[in-house]
């Protein structure tokens, strides 16, 4: 996968599912060598770990549930600043 503004937005809406381990093993390698060639993505990824990891502490009696709508809008946002700090 070449490293483009729009590949990373592919790897953006697929991270939430590659998180929760729902996605099929060919995507998680097609993210998985993006994030090693995206130094951006993959600093995404870690604070996106820290998010859910974070939600899920707040709710340990609960089953991990996805991202929240809000929580998903902060990311996306959080998202396109980095895109447009890199210049894409
Ligand atoms: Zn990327």
């Amino acid at each position: 996968m070449p490293h483009t503004p729009e590949n990373c937005k592919e790897v953006f809406a697929m991270l939430s599912q590659y998180l929760d381990l729902e996605l099929p093993s060919d995507d998680c390698q097609a993210i998985e060598e993006h994030l090693a060639g995206c130094a951006p993505c993959m600093e995404f990824l870690e604070s996106l770990k820290k998010t859910v990891k974070l939600c899920h502490e707040c709710q340990p009696s609960t089953v991990p549930a996805p991202l929240t709508p809000e929580a998903r809008r902060e990311l996306e946002g959080a998202w396109k600043k980095m895109l447009e700090r890199r210049g894409g």
